[in-house]
């Protein structure tokens, strides 16, 4: 690698044009999950009799018997053959942050003759070597055996590719004890948790229609592109993601001229048919456009229940790397691909809703159901101010450390964004109690008073609150582009569930003495006080506003070491205890999972950097630094003055110095952290403390040196390049 490999790959982007979508003439209407094997297809493919049972076996949570799974396997089977497919896969999503799949012919051998056949044994639990994934020491390599289960709520696919299709079965990935070793089985067992503790209040509020209550999710995906043929010589962005050296450009996003501009021709191809393979897989995306930074995108879905929404952004971003390829580009889905410019989240946005179609944070336009609305506010605020903590926790890793609290996206402290309008209606409620005139009470008493309606248009954003109420649901804007939703997800699911159940009880208590209406009431607003301190409209990145919080007792997480540490905390053990979400040995694991992935990341960042520092900045320095020397040497022999170009010289060797300095600093730091001994959380402090600052050091060293070598010795492409080249 080379600055010609540099000069190379410039003068191919350049020759590139748009990658035509093969259309398909289907109209989109039917092309929408045309790939998808769901309850429509399940419904039209069996016998009515095995169509019910199974209707009820999902309903109802019950093991399928092995005559009805065979039918349904072979009923699955029949469609994806038609359609290509060969294998199938049980499809899961371990605790790696992503997916797993182990693809199995359909191909058995009978008489000598190939038969494609699925059995329901097949469709119903897979067993794979469960040995290599984490499980944060749940299962030792001698009882390597992990299984995954069929979750039927959630519909098969097919993964078309160049040369064949797949039929991939989403599923739940435990250990043979029992113990979850993914995102899915917990998510799953929050749902539950969420609908029974909503399910008792809405009685206890007075609904009797409801007959269940689902958590829904849409999330807004950003992300970068790179194209490849820069992509292939970076190789910090290969092994890491993010580019760990790279001089501010001399324009970056400061004329925000990026932000909704007009799509380049070649992006937006890519664009067109990513659109195109989510559609078919069933995947309701619905918007498209450029995001602040040079380069960066987004695209967000309609929103769904959120055991699927979650599966579908999974698939969301394989389908963005796998398509991007197929474009010359790559896809970044870092949250901090570059320095000095906005990084990516993924905005989880979240509300609960009924099976009667109703979305319980919708502001009512009844008395009732604005009491309704009023609790459930009411439930997450106590939500987020008691387990801020653990909603921290969620959205820890290595990659989100240089967005959270940097200047540009939502700080570490968790706070909710209520816009002004429904902070004036919750602050009348309190003021109301607090002997405000009589009026005054009257028209803001819950279950009499209809609220104003309230604005939900985009002026009321605020885009620096991490926790933002947008008209009708809430908007966790602190998740990382890269991140599996499943945890956040859960983990607010459990939260949510909790406080529910505490009003539940709230009310129940006092309702016998005062009447339901007062009880509500008095819970609600009781609440209101008590937590009011979540609640912050201003600009979330102002120092201000992290002296005030301080003041407040909001807890500040800095980094995702600090943040993680929470995470097995006796408080948040028995929230997912009592709510059977995760287990203490599962809590613990988990946290375990956490450090070891922080510690992995900074290591691979180390190395990297390491490598690129020894091997291809450090040359490069020093070659220029020769060739002028020599330079300058020449010239002063023909008696010409040199002294200025002579102290440009120093200042350049002097940073290769210190550069050198680094390098060994650096090494000496990542040995030490490599053998460091004691608890894995001790090991990750080690990490961010000792290699994270030594690293910092190296960069700013090389990023100096970048801008004073010739251009033409430089080997990695620059951040002009990478971020306007396409
Ligand atoms: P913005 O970028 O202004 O936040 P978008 O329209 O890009 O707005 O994203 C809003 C997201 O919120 C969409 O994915 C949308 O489907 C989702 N959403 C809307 N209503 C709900 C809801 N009730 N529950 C969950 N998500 C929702
Ligand atoms: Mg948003």
């Amino acid at each position: 690698m080379s600055a010609a490999a540099r000069t190379a790959a410039i003068q191919l982007i350049a020759r590139k044009s748009p990658v035509a979508v093969t259309l398909s003439t289907k109209p989109l209407p039917e092309l929408f999950g045309a790939n998808v094997f769901g309850l429509e297809q399940m419904r039209t493919a069996l016998p009515e009799s095995a169509w019910k049972a199974l209707r009820s076996c999902m309903e109802h949570g019950q093991a399928l018997d092995h005559a009805l799974a065979d039918q349904v396997a072979n009923a699955m089977k029949e469609w994806a053959v038609e359609r290509g497919a060969t294998h199938f896969t049980h499809w899961f999503q371990p605790m790696t942050g992503s997916t797993a799949e182990k693809h199995d012919s359909f191909a058995s051998i009978e008489n000598g003759k190939l038969m494609m056949e699925f059995s329901g044994k097949a469709l119903i639990k897979g067993e794979p070597d469960a040995s290599s994934f984490p499980s944060g020491g749940l299962r030792a390599t001698f009882e390597a055996r992990g299984y995954t289960a069929w979750d039927p709520t959630s519909p098969a696919f097919l993964r078309e590719t160049t040369n064949g299709s797949t039929l991939c079965i989403p599923t739940a990935f435990c250990s043979w004890t029992g113990e979850a070793l993914d995102e899915k089985t917990p998510l799953l067992r929050s749902t539950e948790a969420l609908n029974r503790e909503a399910m008792r209040l809405l009685r206890l509020l007075g609904d009797d229609k409801v007959q269940f209550v689902y958590p829904t999710l849409g999330c807004e995906q950003e992300y970068f592109l790179i194209d490849r043929d820069l992509w292939f010589l970076r190789p910090d962005l290969i092994a890491t993601g993010r580019t760990l050296f790279g001089a501010k450009p001399p324009k970056g996003q400061e004329l925000e001229d990026h932000y909704f501009g007009s799509i380049a021709p070649r992006v937006l191809a890519f664009m067109q048919e990513s659109e195109l393979e989510l559609w078919k897989l069933g995947v309701p995306v619905k918007t498209r456009h450029n995001e602040v930074a040079p380069s960066q995108y987004e695209l967000a879905p309609i929103f769904e229940r959120t055991t699927i929404a979650v599966d579908h952004n999974m698939l969301c971003m394989e389908v963005l790397k796998q398509v991007a390829t197929k474009h010359g580009f790559h896809c970044l889905l870092h949250e901090k691909p570059y320095a000095g410019i906005n990084g990516s989240g993924k905005h989880n946005n979240w509300s609960m809703a009924t099976d009667t179609g109703e979305n319980l944070l919708e502001p009512g336009k009844s008395p009732e159901q604005n009491m309704r609305f009023m609790v459930m506010l009411a439930a997450v605020m106590r939500a987020v101010d008691t387990h801020a903590d653990l909603l921290r926790t969620t959205i820890a890793h290595a990659g989100n450390d240089h967005r959270l609290g940097a200047n540009e996206a939502p700080p570490a402290i968790l706070s909710i964004y209520l816009g002004e309008q429904l902070t004036d209606v919750v602050d009348a409620l309190i003021a109301g109690t607090k002997g405000g005139s009589e009026r005054k009470r009257d028209t803001m008493r819950l279950g009499v008073s209809v609220l104003p309606p309230l604005p939900r248009d985009a002026t009321d954003r605020n885009r620096t609150s991490p926790f933002a109420f947008t008209g009708n649901k809430f908007e966790f804007r602190a998740v990382g582009s890269s991140q599996a939703c499943g945890k956040p997800n859960t983990v607010l699911n459990t939260i949510v569930a909790d406080a529910l159940a505490w009003i539940a009880t709230e009310i129940e208590k006092g309702k016998a003495q005062k009447g339901l209406e007062a009880a509500i009431n008095e819970v609600v607003v009781e609440l209101f006080k008590k937590h009011q301190r979540i609640l912050f409209n201003g600009n979330g990145y102002s120092a201000e506003w992290h002296a005030e919080a301080a003041k407040r007792g909001l807890p500040n997480f800095r980094n995702a070491v600090d943040a993680i540490a929470n995470f097995g905390t006796k408080k948040n053990v028995d929230l997912f205890e009592r709510f059977a979400v995760l287990s203490s040995k599962e809590v613990d694991s988990r946290m375990s999972i956490m450090f070891e992935g922080y510690c992995k990341a900074i290591a691979i960042e180390g190395q990297s950097a390491l490598s690129i520092a020894r091997t291809m900045i450090l040359p490069a320095a020093q070659r220029s630094q020769g060739v002028v020397a020599q330079s300058l040497a020449a010239t002063k022999a023909c008696g010409i003055d040199v002294k200025v170009q002579e102290k440009r010289l120093r200042d350049l060797s002097g940073r290769i110095e210190s550069f050198v300095l680094a390098i060994e600093d650096l090494t000496a730091q990542f040995e030490h952290a490599e053998h460091h001994a004691g608890s894995v959380g001790e090991h990750a402090k080690t990490y961010r403390d000792k290699v994270v600052p030594a690293m910092a050091k190296l960069r700013e060293l090389a990023d100096g040196i970048e801008t004073m070598v010739d251009d033409s010795e430089w080997p990695l492409p620059k951040y002009r390049e990478i971020l306007f080249l396409q």
